[in-house]
């Protein structure tokens, strides 16, 4: 059975104008009339459930920022429960037994939508509608949550068809991936960028078991059951090692159907002026951070990031650009490339109740990347409180699946584990708020001394350490001419 995935780009029917570009990739603010794209993250409100761009997300103009907590929390619970119930009546509207039953000719299908949003099945930030068919083969439909935090429409369809291609080329490696179906009609495209579009889903196979707790540790397993499950992802990871790309980025499906690594897509470092959009694909390590960085500080320069506090985010983003231009581990040399699981907490491995692991699923944002961040520990073994203090000491688990690795006869994966941390802090700290203790973290991992300074102390430092900086003396110097206005 084939899978079919299309691609927006490529549509015959889609030409691409500098607006609608925008409205791919970002939500058009929602308040009254205006039509600026909204800011990716802080402009997404879960209490009004709005998407606002930079002037609208103030005080101002977005009452939200003054409620007290307890009504912005119960303000969220009800927009979340609308915005599930407008999801279920838009569920209710697809033609969803005959685009699952034209994959599968001969044979019919039932669809079990809930009758209320509290009966949805989910599995993580997705909700599921079992198909099951007249010989007993079973799908879900996954549909993303059509919440605050979804991606706009287009956006959203480039990641779920880089999670396919994802999908089709591990399964060539690796047992435990589902099947992707795509309906045969995609469902409509309004191509505009306020309210709750049709949603964009797919039908994957039914992988029986249940998720594991986020980490696998911290849940009722016993030690058993906990052993079944790291020998089981060791053996899938060896598999994944047998996968490989010559670029770092998301994998894409040329017009001629060839897979390969494009640029990565991701929220944080998009450019919507310039194509492809995503930065990469890159070649080596080194290129893939420097470019990322450079974005953020490019984005930070020309005030569309971090305004609320650009010098210190600034000063961070100099701070680790230099780190990983000093790092000895980041070579220019083009590196092999492996698949890495963007979302790797724990719940994305699916266990039976021994613990054997039955399915690997949730493949959205998935890149390819060094073999030393693809098979570092995944965050499913790792301490969450452990990760916002500067500690990089490995967990008990991450020793015992270093050793699950040795067992097999892959030291090389064990060594990935040993120095994987420095992944962990790049992306904690790469394009995020500036956090002193992550940034510690990040010192500690890099093989610097930690500088051991509070907040303003750190910032003296950075100051003078980059005060010769053109593109810091630009941020400084608008920070200054905006106060004086
Ligand atoms: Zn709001
Ligand atoms: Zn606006």
């Amino acid at each position: 059975m084939s899978t079919r995935v299309t691609s927006v780009r490529n549509s015959p029917s889609f030409k691409a104008t500098p607006s609608h570009i925008l409205k791919m990739l970002y939500w058009q603010c929602q308040y009254n009339d205006c039509t600026n794209p909204s800011v990716p993250d802080n402009g997404d409100c879960g209490a009004c459930g709005k998407h606002l761009c930079k002037q609208h997300l103030t005080d101002e103009f977005h009452p939200c920022r003054s409620l007290e907590e307890e009504k912005f929390w119960e303000a969220v619970n009800a927009t979340s429960k609308n915005e599930l119930q407008a999801t279920l009546e838009a569920v209710r509207k697809l033609n969803m037994i005959d685009l699952a039953s034209q994959h599968r000719p001969g044979h019919t299908c039932i669809a079990t939508i809930p009758n209320d949003i509290d009966d949805f099945l989910r599995g993580g930030i997705n909700l599921h509608i079992p198909i099951t068919f007249d010989d007993g083969v079973k799908w879900l439909a996954r549909i993303p949550q059509q919440n605050f935090k979804a991606p706009p429409y287009h956006l959203g369809q480039m990641i779920t068809e880089s999670a396919i291609v994802t999908m089709d080329v591990l399964k060539g490696a690796c047992a435990l991936i589902p099947s992707a179906y795509v309906p045969l009609v995609l469902p409509k495209s309004p191509c505009e960028g306020k309210g709750v579009n049709e949603p964009n889903y797919h039908f994957l196979d039914y992988l029986a078991g249940s998720p594991c707790p986020c980490p696998i540790f911290d849940g009722v397993e016993n030690q058993d059951m906990i052993s079944n499950t790291l020998r089981d992802l060791a053996k899938f990871y060896v598999n994944l090692s047998s996968v490989s790309f010559p670029s770092f980025g998301s994998l894409i499906k040329t017009p001629t159907g060839e897979t390969v690594a494009g640029p990565l897509i991701s929220t944080t470092f998009c450019n919507p002026h310039r194509e492809p959009y995503f930065p990469g694909p890159f070649r080596s390590a080194k290129a893939r951070w420097l470019g990322c960085i450079d974005h953020v500080l490019n984005e930070i320069e020309e005030g569309k990031a971090f305004q609320m506090d650009p010098v210190r985010n600034y000063l961070a983003h100099l701070e680790i650009r230099e780190t990983v231009m000093e790092c000895e581990r980041f070579g220019d040399k083009q590196e092999e490339c492996y698949i890495k699981h963007a979302d790797d907490k724990g719940d994305q491995i699916l266990v039976d109740a021994e613990g054997n692991i039955t399915g690997i699923i949730d493949w959205d944002w998935a890149y390819t990347t060094s073999k030393a961040e693809a098979f570092a520990s995944p965050l499913a073994l790792i301490d969450p409180d452990s990760v916002f203090t500067s500690s990089n000491d490995l967990t008990a688990y991450e020793e015992r699946f270093m050793q699950e690795y040795i067992n097999l006869g892959r030291p090389d994966l064990a060594d990935c584990i040993k120095g994987g941390r420095l992944y962990l802090r790049l992306d904690f700290t790469v394009g995020k708020e500036f956090d002193e203790v992550m940034m510690e973290g990040l010192r500690d991992a890099m093989g610097r001394d930690k500088l051991g300074l509070d907040v303003e102390g750190w910032e003296q430092w950075a100051r003078d350490r980059y005060r010769d900086h053109k593109g810091l003396r630009r941020v400084i110097r608008a920070v200054r001419n905006s106060a004086q206005n």
